[in-house]
């Protein structure tokens, strides 16, 4: 254990347990049926654990692949090899409990999951911001930070309003929220006067990464999100990524634990509304009616509202789910993807991962011939290189070539040997289906029990009272949805955890 972390553990910053599981048999005592809509991290999280406590579950998912936003598919280049392409680049940070207790199913020593050293923010104006060789706890790593940081020096420091800064140091799960919610991200980081470079290097590049424009997003969720990755983890930002593409490492181990357990899984079958009789849940897809005693609905915001609206005997059964689903469903900013099978490398000490700060559409960089298997063999067949670009927050209406073409010159700017490298292959894609956290919007977020007995969701953008975001909120919402069947049921419960709950500074 590093010295930040034993200093980190008397101040609290550790694992805790928000529900040590247990307290009903390891296996229902009578059968009961659940049908889990959308087979993405939050659906497949929750199907594992009520497919292992011996529920008959059924996953529908509307894709021909399991993943959802972490999804792989096969992909045929222009020089006729097939490659797994993926939804992106995905940082499984350490502090994700409950999601590597998922992963654990199907290797129990996470020995797929490899770290990724360094997390450097690239930008055009200013030298590079390192935040991966920080000490991993804190308060040493923001310290460490506030020393070091070339972004940030004595006198910004001095300059600094101290006590608009405060609230980062005092994350509470309803205090900050009844505080922050209806002010923005960026009315917070006007108020702590930092000068433009910290702010740009140490905050901007942090907020983009959440799918959302400061303007539009809660300062309360920003406190929250600097809590939970910085904060009050003892694992810091450190992260680890699959050395294969998820379809291997993740999604067929997983599929194949979940139907050893008796569970179905039926993909390219989207689920077209349901509503509850008097013996249970009909959930209706475009291949049949599946009946069930339990339905967790574990899809997409933009995919639940349009499921609550095309399943009308919800407005009666579960109204307060069918009041708050329109605002809900509408999505963050659209983000684009960009993967690029390229003739040549980069220089050779370029990053695996970088961060990108102040351009106007790139927000990050990934090698992925220094990380996955497949794209490092082709590299190694061709001599070429897989290059992937993400913006989280871009321009709503412009084509995914046109945002991949400005990702690609803006990198140029930052890589000037990128500029000479011939594109074998492109695949871009653009989507909005990323949770919106908009200023005033917590009280209208769903959480995982609905109004209609039996009926649950999860989601990254489901609420939780402990601290989680994306990825790790997906599956601790999957599994607190198992949870309450199981409770209903007489089954075993899984244990959850979180980070630090409160904030270093935070009143009790
Ligand atoms: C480019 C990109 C990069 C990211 N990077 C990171 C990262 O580094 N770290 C991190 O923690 N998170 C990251 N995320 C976020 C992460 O991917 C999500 O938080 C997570 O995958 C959400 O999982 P989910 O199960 O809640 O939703 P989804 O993955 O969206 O799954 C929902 C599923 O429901 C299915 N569905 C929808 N409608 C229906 C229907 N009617 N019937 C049946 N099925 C349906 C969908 O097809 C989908 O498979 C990233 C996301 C993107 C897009």
């Amino acid at each position: 254990m590093a010295l930040s972390q034993l200093a980190g553990r008397f101040i609290g910053v550790r694992r805790h347990e928000v529900d040590p599981g247990g307290g009903g048999s390891p296996r229902v005592p009578r059968p009961v049926t659940a049908v889990v809509v959308g087979g993405g991290i939050a659906g497949m999280s929750a199907a594992v654990v009520l497919a292992e406590r011996g529920i008959e579950v059924t996953v529908l998912e509307a894709a021909p692949t399991l993943g959802g936003r972490l999804g792989a598919w096969p992909e045929t280049l222009a020089d006729g090899t097939c490659q797994l392409n993926e939804h992106g680049f995905h940082a499984f940070f350490r502090q994700y409990y409950n999601w590597r207790n998922i992963l654990r199913r199907v290797d129990p020593a996470l020995r797929f999951l490899r770290p990724v050293p360094g997390y450097p923010v690239l930008s055009a104006e200013w030298p590079t911001e390192e935040f991966g060789r920080l000490p991993p706890a804190p308060p040493a790593n923001l310290l460490t930070l506030l020393v070091r940081s070339p972004s940030l020096r004595l006198r910004d420091l001095r300059g600094m309003d101290r006590d608009a800064a405060l609230p980062l140091l005092t994350y509470d799960p309803v205090r900050t929220y009844a505080e922050f919610d209806h002010t923005t991200a960026d009315e917070l980081l006007d108020s702590l006067r930092l000068p433009d470079r910290a702010r740009a290097m140490l905050f901007e590049v942090f907020s983009h990464s959440f799918f959302n424009h400061e303007a539009d997003m809660s300062a309360a969720e920003m406190i929250a999100q600097f809590h939970f990755y910085l904060l009050g983890n003892p694992e810091g930002l450190a992260f680890d990524c699959p050395d294969e593409d998820y379809a291997t490492a993740i999604w067929g181990p997983l599929a194949r634990h979940v139907e050893r357990h008796g569970g179905r899984i039926r993909t390219g079958e989207p689920v077209t509304g349901l509503r509850r009789d008097a013996d249970g849940w009909r959930v209706h897809s475009t291949d049949g009616t599946y009946r069930a005693g339990h339905v967790v609905l574990a899809v997409d915001p933009p995919a639940l509202a349009a499921l609550v609206a095309e399943s009308p005997m919800l407005a009666e059964q579960a109204p307060a789910l069918a009041a708050v689903t329109p605002a809900y469903g509408r999505p963050g900013p659209p983000y684009a993807v960009a993967r690029y099978w390229c003739d040549g490398d980069v220089d050779p000490e370029r990053a695996i991962f970088s961060g990108v700060s102040r351009q106007p559409t790139l927000d990050s960089v990934t090698l992925y011939h220094r990380l996955e298997r497949e794209s490092r063999e082709w590299a190694e067949r061709t001599g070429g290189s897989v290059i992937e670009l993400h913006a989280y927050a871009c321009e709503p209406g412009v084509p995914a070539t046109d945002l991949a073409e400005r990702m690609r010159s803006e990198l140029a700017v930052l890589w000037p040997e990128t500029a000479r490298l011939r594109v074998r292959h492109l695949c871009a894609r653009v989507e909005a289906k990323a949770p919106a956290f908009t200023p005033g919007g917590h009280a209208g977020r769903p959480g995982v029990r609905t109004d209609a007995a039996g009926l649950y969701l999860a989601g990254d953008g489901i609420r939780t009272n402990f601290p989680s975001a994306l990825m790790e909120r997906a599956a601790a919402t999957g599994v607190l949805a198992a949870n309450h069947i199981l409770q209903a049921e007489g089954g075993a419960t899984e244990p959850v955890h979180s980070i630090r709950p409160r904030g270093l500074l935070a009143r009790r």
